[in-house]
């Protein structure tokens, strides 16, 4: 017989998840440590983290399950939900999901695992799919200009109110909210409104607009029990008293009904998620915002813009991003910075497809399934409401609660809205038997009535719920794109030809520091788009969700033990929304106490920009404090300014890790101080990538953190978002974190202010965290720490035979990400730290985290998924550009005509007829082996900023600009 040498363990290996997960294997990291001069990786996290955070205690959690247990397991309890025909409305619809986009798009990690386009030469497809999601909003809301995307329809128009006082001049602090605007969004408006001092009056617009005094006016169009209201002469109410008006729309209806802009508006938002985005009982979707041309700096929110490259050609980046928090901080116009692209882009991608007729079609046919139940309802004495595009509210003769249960016991989830009163939305999904069994549902079995009579009523002249006068009259999507990719064919080959102009995480590493950008695993993606979470509504009646609420649970449970805290609130989606949703529990919880009139924010001047932007948002006094020559927290400074301040001080925002990348020795002792001064610390833990298993922010001494999910916790970028930011706190906090006016969140009071349009944010995204907690399990978790700091010293080592390395901490070491300081080269060569950039390109690279936190460097971040001969390749990659811009320094090539300065090249450069340059085309684009084997294209040369900023233009261009180039 035969020896046998591994046991029964070791041949389960291959079904474990983490060493999938981390890139090096034993071998590379048995290499990486040798290279590093230790022994272990607990030496060097020893070495690394300081012993006053270091956790000695393992987390309490289960071990690593199997990429096919957690499957298994997950699913379990999706076959808790059920998935209901939905005519709940409010803002949700269900809608059938193209699935050459379905596949193609949201499945595929071409596109999800994507960055934000920062870098847009190697970005050009997803910016133009996020430009004619612009094209689309603006076509069908009649606007000048539109951005590419907010979290949700209500953020947006809580966004909308801030944007109305900061342009308005009248003397008001009066907010008008229509009573038909959906409950949802008066929550959140509400909730933003207080600490800007701003009064809400919520009325009838009919009745209470005439002396109303605002400064702003918010309505929805059609309102949320489905009337089309007049807006016109509500506007010009408005507009008579100097008020701004704020219009939220529902897009399909849109497509028939005039556009707001024609009728007045300043401003009109939504949701596009009817626009092919699944429901995921709460998110994401893409939310749109569109403004007249007069508002277009105050716009909150990224606008992609047509500018042009080094060659003339017409090419897309991020517009006037000047006014983005990284630069403008306190005085941004919002803290909005992860947004919905991914969301938008399918939504962009669903009106290619269909385009304006099949828009229309799809349009009408909701209308005319909504006239004939109106109609129907009509013939057998209930009443309705006179206008309406695809919901009804019912008024019944007595109570409506058997209606609703028997609908319940159809599989058929309605809205009650009042004791007698029901609504009833209609969507794509919805088929005419659909409509025949809503009849029986309300009337009884023997009404008699038929879906094809009622129909030929109508083509008859029957009344339809639409008003002439309201009809749309001017043409919508034009633009060839929206004419042309109609087949599946088509469409497949056009989203392909975009796709393979973007960079992601499928073509090699994007090493962006503090963005943390690592594997995506797919099992972790495949829930996402099951059924019974994507199918949703997120107003669904509890019984139906319990598989939801297990699942967050749990997940909530996971995210306590790792951070320390008490108790996380999963409704803020994205981490700025989240740093909101902290400083709101901070100064609640001080109200609590009679303190309420704190309200200094102390913030390091290394902050990420969000931070004050959040504070901002809070009406907090932002007082900077400094960072010593070694990146951290200038301790004496910060004592100085909290005690000075203790009087008012509200709390501290700090990042941990430090932004420069190092773990401060004295974290302990700044909470301390902070608490003694009577200040509240506020941890933003973008970065708890470098603390997962080995350290907890609750632990360290803070009192709230954010959590971002879509940097530590495997949600991918999406391009741009989506993302969820949730927050730990400690139990003082707990009673004030954010509920939900419609839907309110378990053991917390409902009056607390919802942040987020939905109580659990972008819900269905969460099964990816809930994922990657259970497949790597408390070793894996704590491994994938280590991993990233052994990779992040690795690399810095290496970079450092090249590059001064900016700031370290205790034993030279630095936590998961390391700066690269490009300013004693640019001073010595005149290349600057974005020619390296764009050079890298070249390489095959995503770009490093450019000029943040210090102006003239690069931050890198590698994370634990990249392997030993990803690193490699990157490090080979900079020590060859770092031997190029010798040749410039010597001036062997001139400092205007050299592979740095003309980076990133393009095809068409090599095979121009004129090459005028000193280096050869192959050192253009074939630099190295590497390339000459795996060779990604960037499409445009060096995008012109200024130039697009100054020609302002965010629309699709005409064609004849593309056929002149
Ligand atoms: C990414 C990041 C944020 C903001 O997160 P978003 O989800 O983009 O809003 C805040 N702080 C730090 C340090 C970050 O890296």
């Amino acid at each position: 017989m035969a020896t046998v040498t591994r046991t029964l363990s070791d041949l389960e290996q291959t079904t474990d998840f983490t060493r999938r997960h981390i890139g090096p294997d034993a071998e590379q990291t048995q290499a990486m440590l040798s290279d590093l001069g230790v022994n272990s990786i607990e030496e060097l996290i020893t070495q690394t983290v300081p012993d006053s955070i270091r956790l000695d205690d393992a987390l309490a959690m289960d071990d690593s399950l199997t990429e096919a247990d957690a499957l298994v397991y997950l699913r379990s309890l999706a076959d808790q939900n059920k998935v209901n025909k939905t005519y709940i409305g409010m803002g949700y619809s269900n809608t059938l999901v193209p699935n050459v986009i379905l596949r193609n798009v949201m499945e595929n990690p071409a596109w999800y695992t994507a960055y934000t386009p920062y870098q847009p030469e190697i970005a050009q497809g997803r910016l133009e799919a996020l430009l004619n999601y612009q094209q689309v909003v603006m076509d069908l809301t009649g606007m000048d200009l539109a951005n590419a995307s907010m979290l949700d329809e209500a953020t947006a128009a809580a966004e909308a109110m801030t944007l109305c006082k900061r342009s308005n001049r009248k003397k008001s602090d009066i907010f008008f909210v229509a009573d038909d605007v959906h409950p949802q969004t008066i929550d959140v408006i509400k909730t933003r409104a207080e600490y800007f001092g701003f009064e809400v009056v919520v009325g009838n617009p009919l009745t209470d607009l005439d002396n109303c005094d605002a400064f702003g006016v918010q309505l929805q169009y059609p309102g949320t029990y489905g009337d089309i209201s007049d807006i016109k002469s509500l506007i010009e109410k408005a507009k008579d008293q100097k008020a701004m008006v704020a219009v939220a729309a529902d897009p399909l209806a849109l497509v028939l009904l005039k556009s707001p802009g024609e009728l007045g508006a300043d401003v009109v938002l939504g949701s596009s998620q009817r626009f092919g985005v699944p429901m995921g009982f709460g998110g994401p979707h893409a939310a749109f915002f569109a403004a007249s041309e007069k508002l277009k700096r105050s716009v909150p929110g990224r606008i992609i813009g047509v500018s042009i490259d080094t060659n003339g050609k017409p090419a897309l980046r991020m517009a006037m991003q000047t006014r983005e928090q990284h630069i403008r901080r306190e005085k941004a116009t919002s803290n909005i910075c992860t947004s919905q692209a991914l969301l938008a882009n399918m939504a962009s991608f669903y009106c290619v497809y269909h385009g304006p007729q099949g828009l229309k079609t799809i349009a009408e046919r909701v209308h005319r399934l909504t006239a004939i139940l109106a109609n129907g309802l009509k013939a057998k004495g209930i009443a309705v409401n006179d206008t309406y595009f695809d919901t009804l509210t019912l008024t019944l003769p007595e109570t409506a609660a058997d209606v609703y249960q028997r609908a319940l016991d159809a599989g058929c989830n309605l809205r009650q809205t009042a004791a007698n009163k029901l609504g009833i939305t209609l969507d794509e999904t919805t088929r005419p038997a659909d409509i025949a069994q809503l009849l029986d549902v309300v009337l009884g079995e023997d009404h008699g009535l038929s879906v094809a009579d009622l129909d030929a009523e109508i083509v008859a002249g029957a009344d339809t719920g639409i008003a002439a006068e309201m009809r749309r009259e001017d043409a919508i999507l034009t633009h060839a794109t929206f004419n042309s990719y109609h087949s599946e064919t088509d469409m497949l080959r056009y989203m392909k030809k975009l796709e393979n102009k973007d960079y992601s995480l499928v073509h090699g590493m994007i090493p962006l520091g503090s963005c943390t950008m690592k594997l995506n695993a797919t099992a972790e993606m495949i829930p996402v788009t099951w059924p019974e979470f994507s199918s949703i509504h997120p107003f669904a009646p509890a019984d139906q969700v319990q598989g939801y609420h297990k699942m967050l649970s749990l997940l909530e449970e996971q995210l306590v033990e790792i951070t320390g805290y008490d108790k996380v609130s999963l409704q803020p989606n994205s981490g700025a929304s989240g740093e909101y949703a902290g400083l709101l529990a901070i100064r609640k919880y001080q109200e609590s106490i009679g303190e309420g009139h704190r309200n200094v924010c102390l913030i390091p001047s290394s902050a990420h920009g969000t931070n004050p932007a959040s504070a901002a948002m809070m009406d907090m006094k932002i007082i900077v404090t400094a960072c010593d020559d070694k990146g951290n927290v200038d301790v004496a400074d910060l004592r100085a300014k909290a005690e000075q301040h203790k009087d008012d001080l509200s709390c501290l925002m700090i990042t941990y890790p430090s932004t420069h990348g190092v773990y401060e020795e004295d974290i302990v002792e700044i909470c301390d101080l902070i608490h003694k001064n009577g200040g509240q610390v506020y941890m933003d833990g973008a970065n708890m990538n470098a603390q997962v298993g080995i350290s907890k922010p609750g632990v360290i001494g803070s009192d709230v953190s954010h959590l971002n999910l879509h940097k530590t916790f495997a949600i991918p970028h999406g391009g741009g978002g989506p993302g969820m930011g949730p927050i730990g706190v400690k139990s003082h906090l707990a009673p004030f974190l954010a509920s939900h006016k419609v839907s309110p969140v378990e053991g917390l009071n409902p009056d607390n202010g919802a942040v987020a349009a939905t109580p659990y944010g972008s819900a269905s995204i969460l099964p990816i965290t809930w994922m990657y907690n259970l497949m790597l399990g408390k070793s894996g978790l704590k491994k994938s720490t280590q991993m990233a700091i052994l990779n992040a010293n690795y690399m810095t080592e290496k970079l450092a035979e090249h590059y001064p390395v900016l700031y370290r901490g205790r034993n030279n070491k630095v936590a998961h990400e390391c700066i690269v300081d490009i300013r004693p080269l640019k001073e010595a060569s005149g290349v600057t730290e974005e020619d390296i950039a764009k050079r890298l390109m070249d390489y095959g690279f995503h770009a490093p985290t450019m000029s943040f936190p210090v102006a003239g460097t690069l931050m890198i971040e590698p994370t634990e998924s990249e392997s030993k001969a990803e690193i490699d390749r990157f490090v080979e990659a900079m020590a060859q550009i770092r031997q190029e811009v010798e040749k410039v320094q010597s001036g062997q090539w001139p400092a205007d005509n050299n592979p740095l300065c003309r980076a990133p090249h393009t095809q068409a450069d090599i095979m121009s007829a004129n090459w005028d340059r000193p280096y050869s085309r192959e050192e253009a684009v074939f630099p190295n082996t590497a390339t000459r084997e795996n060779k990604f294209w960037p499409t445009s040369n060096r995008i012109d900023n200024v130039y697009g900023d100054r020609n302002f233009i965010c629309s699709c261009p005409a064609i004849e600009t593309y056929m002149d180039n």
